[in-house]
């Protein structure tokens, strides 16, 4: 889960990374008084979650508070577009920090890097830019340093990848105690990525962190429960972050069938018999087990909050879920909806005659497998 720079630097704050001080809010007539605070010499950075704000219009030096208030004016509520996010992010805060005076940008981050299965330190005197690019271009530039998964890095490993990196020795050792700093912060909160761009260089001779972004790692999240309010606005999609409101493992998929099911393997069967009988799944939704009628409505709404749904697939094997229970929420969720679309439905397990009874007569076509399932809703959906 990404947090927000603002929430990234009190992090990285906390452990003594140096930051430009500022302050964060969601209210523009909030921004010249912090502004004026700071002296008026001041960024403000649009708080969206991806990258290339700066390109995107979202990132922008002033001289006077007055001029700073009037654009944060503009930038709260604006829609940011980047390369990386073609759909775009709405502004809903603005961090205003103190602007650094630059005189080198520099890379730094650490991350798991998946292929090694271990933590590794990136490096690079090219900063500023997407380091992206600076892979495809001057590859040479970036330094990878490993971290020991059981000995961690050493004074002497992490002096040697500066040199490395061709860091000029004013910001050298500087650079060396924020890389210790970012290992700790990273190992201690269960963070699956650290980035620094730009690490900036003062003219008189500062490291500094002028951007930052961290990432938890989402499994880890129980862990760290100031973060699970972001959780849900980390979202790039209104569903999906409903869906993390409810507790509910649903991921936006882009098709027309919407699919209920329980269990991620039965779940993962549905979308593959729907992309065979020709059709395109919606998304991909586990009720989970044991969900009783009140969790199930909850699925079937999220479902159908997408408007792009034509018909909906439901596929149930029913063992510490109870089948009834499901014909019960889906029943309910469709008596407060007016549901005009189709529904199949193939159940089987504990309580299935039930399950069938409380279904029978209703709106719900029932199948006998997932495949005549899959044909039918795809036959209706398209039609
Ligand atoms: P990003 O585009 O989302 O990565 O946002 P950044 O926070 O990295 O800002 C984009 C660019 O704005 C940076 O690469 C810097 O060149 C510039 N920038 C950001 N903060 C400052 C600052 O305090 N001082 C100066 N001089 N430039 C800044
Ligand atoms: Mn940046």
């Amino acid at each position: 889960m990404k947090l927000h720079e603002y929430q990234s630097k009190e992090l990285l704050a906390k452990y003594g990374v140096p930051v430009a001080s500022g302050d964060v809010t969601s209210d523009a007539s909030e921004v010249k008084a912090i502004a004026d605070k700071l002296g008026g010499n001041v960024v403000v950075k649009a708080q969206v979650l991806m990258g290339g704000r700066g390109k995107a219009g979202g990132v922008k030096l002033f001289t006077s508070s007055d001029e700073a208030a009037a654009f944060a004016k503009d930038l709260i509520g604006k829609k940011l577009v980047s390369i990386q996010n073609p759909a775009g992010m709405v502004v809903e805060k603005v961090l205003v920090t103190e602007t650094i005076d630059i005189a080198e940008e520099y890379y730094l981050s650490v991350l798991l890097d998946r292929g090694l299965q271990k933590n590794v330190v990136m490096i690079s005197k090219e900063g500023g830019m997407e380091i992206e690019e600076v892979a495809e271009h001057n590859p040479d530039a970036i330094v990878k340093l490993v971290v020991d998964p059981s000995w961690g890095l050493s004074d002497f490993e992490i002096r040697a990848a500066v040199a490395k990196a061709n860091i000029p020795k004013q910001a050298a050792g500087q650079m060396v105690q924020m890389i210790k700093k970012l290992v700790k912060v990273y190992e201690e909160n269960d963070a699956d990525m650290i980035e620094i761009n730009p690490c900036a260089l003062t003219p008189d001779g500062k490291l500094i962190a002028a951007d930052a972004k961290v990432s938890i790692d989402e499994n880890a999240l129980y862990r760290h429960p100031n973060y699970e309010e972001t959780s849900s606005d980390a979202a790039d999609d209104p569903i999906e972050a409903e869906a993390v409101r409810r507790g509910i493992a649903y991921v936006n998929l882009g098709g027309e069938i919407g699919i209920m099911a329980n269990g991620a393997g039965l779940t993962m069967q549905s979308l593959d018999e729907v992309n065979a009988a020709g059709g395109k799944p919606a998304n991909f939704l586990d009720v989970g087990g044991g969900a009783k009628a009140e969790r199930v409505k909850s699925c079937v709404e999220l479902i159908l909050m997408d408007k792009n749904v034509k018909g909906l697939l439901i596929n149930i094997f029913g063992g510490i879920t109870k089948v009834d229970e499901v014909a019960k929420g889906v029943l309910e969720a469709f008596s407060q909806m007016d549901v005009t679309i189709p529904v199949v439905a193939r159940i089987e397990g504990t309580n299935v005659e039930e399950g069938r009874r409380i279904l029978a007569g209703s709106q719900i076509i029932p199948a006998a497998t997932v495949q005549e399932a899959a044909k039918t809703i795809c036959e209706l959906a398209y039609k």
